[in-house]
């Protein structure tokens, strides 16, 4: 005997999982250079030199039992101070050490923060869409509801009249992701100030926080809006879910934090709540010898400069061939509009053309396609002809309609 819903998660793979799989059986068929793959957010930046310098320098430098032991459940307590001073100098922020939790990831840091807020059965959490498509997964697997609220098509911003109808007594938080996967956008100052007052006004309303999960592995893939916005600024009832997968190139190490607001309402019981969760699945002392990379390399990132210069040449090259998609300021993801209008058919021509891009539908975003631009810029100028001859197909009436 199993899990039914276990079975069911781990036989079906994501669409992006299983198109990347479809990806390497194919490169093996037809060869690498005759697929184009755009489906996976797996960085082809580099790490940063200065990671490779602080593994040799813990390694050489530090007793190998302490560097490859355990820390404490919550994480190293000067990796986290370091982290604490971080992201009070650069985002002004005031989270405390004993606010700082390591974990495995971004999805680590979800999967804690929904389990760490869940209170009662009839539990809702909120994506706003366009969303990373595991939150389903993540807060279900909790027995919470999942609930949605539709993309604002016109920038990908926060659609604020449907938010208004989904937010509810039972909204538990509502998880946002800045810079968005999958639609490049960032969420500009003024959306964030609206999105604190919006929740203010119904956390007076139902006498309870609505906390907000923010999701934000993307944060330092910002190309032309000036500093990031952040939303724990505006809005203190806010637990950050940060992973070091894109910034630094690791998303291998599986090393990231959580970070709750030191004037979040019940502060200490959530912070407390959040070691109780990662304890619950299992995700105390993530890897150590990486919680102490962070550290080191506190503020550093991978040089965005290839995926900036990648965005520049699909966007431009995308929608000089008539694709239609909101200019994307972060991540590196661009979410074009499945001409015909069906994602899905648009999809399948695209991958009888080796050319494997993700339909918006599991995004809670039908009709658009998602083009992961991580990929070497050569490849990107090799898939232009694949996107013309799709385009005039589409035109001729022979697919997405
Ligand atoms: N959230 C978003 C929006 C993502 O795009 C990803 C990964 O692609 C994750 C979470 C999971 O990140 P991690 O690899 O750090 O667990």
């Amino acid at each position: 005997m199993f899990s039914e819903r276990m079975f069911q998660l781990g036989s079906r793979r994501s669409s992006i999982r299983e198109l990347f799989e479809y990806g390497k059986m194919r490169a093996e068929l037809v060869g690498r250079e005759n697929v184009f793959d755009f489906s996976l957010g797996n960085p082809t930046v580099p790490p940063p030199e200065e990671v490779k310098d602080a593994i040799i320098n813990i390694i050489e430098n530090s007793d190998s039992v302490a560097v490859h032991g355990y820390t404490s459940a919550q994480g190293d307590a000067s990796v986290r101070a370091r982290i604490s001073e971080h992201l009070s100098r650069k985002y002004r922020l005031s989270v405390s050490p004993d606010r700082i939790y390591m974990t495995c990831g971004a999805a680590a840091s979800l999967v804690i923060s929904i389990s760490a807020l869940r209170y009662c059965d009839k539990d809702e959490f909120v994506a706003v869409a366009p969303y990373f498509p595991e939150y389903k997964v993540f807060v279900e697997e909790t027995g919470a509801a999942f609930k949605t609220v539709e993309p604002d098509y016109a920038n990908f911003q926060i659609n604020f009249d449907s938010l208004s109808e989904v937010v509810n007594e039972n909204t538990r938080a509502v998880i946002i992701n800045s810079p968005n996967n999958p639609s490049g956008a960032v969420y500009r100052e003024e959306t964030l100030r609206n999105l604190a007052d919006f929740l203010c006004v119904r956390e007076a309303e139902y006498g309870h926080p609505i906390y907000i999960i923010s999701d934000e592995p993307y944060r330092e893939i910002i190309y032309d809006c000036g500093e990031y916005p952040s939303v724990m600024r505006y809005y203190s009832d806010t637990i950050m879910c940060y992973s070091y997968s894109k910034s630094l190139s690791l998303p291998g190490e599986r090393i990231g934090y959580i970070a709750v607001s030191d004037n979040a309402k019940d502060s200490s019981e959530i912070y407390a709540a959040v070691c109780g969760a990662g304890r619950a699945h299992g995700y105390v002392c993530a890897p150590s010898l990486f919680q102490k990379v962070a550290g080191e390399v506190c503020g550093i990132h991978s040089d965005i400069g290839v995926y900036r210069k990648n965005r520049d040449i699909l966007y431009n090259g995308l929608t000089d061939l008539g694709y239609s998609c909101v200019h994307p300021d972060g991540a590196f993801y661009l979410f074009v509009k499945a001409p015909g209008g069906n994602s899905i058919s648009f999809g399948k021509a695209a991958k009888k053309r080796d050319l494997l891009i993700v339909p918006g539908d599991d995004f809670g975003c039908p009709g658009y396609m998602r083009v992961s631009y991580c990929v070497s810029t050569e490849m990107i100028k090799r898939a232009m002809p694949v996107f013309k001859k799709l385009m005039e197909e589409s035109c001729s009436d022979n697919i997405g309609q």
